[in-house]
């Protein structure tokens, strides 16, 4: 199987050398509001070497506090892709509405729901945080049998 995904105009492409699709993570916080234009983002969590993409990708680097986030951004239509981050390096974050088959992906957890939209309802049962997840849990919720 090949997990695989693009921007919207079609001139970026990238696989994931992965078994499956990876499971999601929902973030409410308000920079992703603000970056998504939305109520929330989706995003995964993969190994960055199972990462391959082509086309002309563009970086965007963000350096804030303690760490510098790198976007891969679509050069033509602008969709932000993925991004790394220098406090967790080898970790490519996908933004998961970008994968070809994201009306199935299974989101694991909410995060920085200190910040969500009221109209929006979550599911019992999926774990969910006020703010930032606790890193040695977040990573295993969102690797628990994928
Ligand atoms: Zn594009
Ligand atoms: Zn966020």
């Amino acid at each position: 199987m090949t997990v695989a995904g693009g921007c919207r105009c079609g001139a970026v492409r990238y696989e994931l050398a992965v078994d499956a699709l990876p499971p999601v993570y929902a973030c409410h916080c308000h920079q992703c509001q603000r970056w998504t234009g939305s109520a929330f983002s989706l995003q995964a969590l993969v190994p960055e070497q199972a990462l391959s993409i082509s086309g002309p990708v563009e970086v965007y680097e963000k350096t804030t506090d303690d760490r510098t986030s790198t976007q891969r951004i679509c050069g033509t239509c602008r969709s932000r892709l993925y991004n790394t981050n220098t406090r967790r390096p080898g970790v490519a974050v996908v933004r998961a509405g970008t994968l070809d088959d994201s009306e199935r992906l299974d989101c694991r957890a909410h995060i920085y729901i200190a910040y969500k939209q009221d109209w929006v309802i979550l599911p019992d049962g999926i774990p969910t945080f006020e703010e930032a997840a606790p890193a040695a849990e977040f990573l295993t919720i969102l690797t628990r049998s994928w």
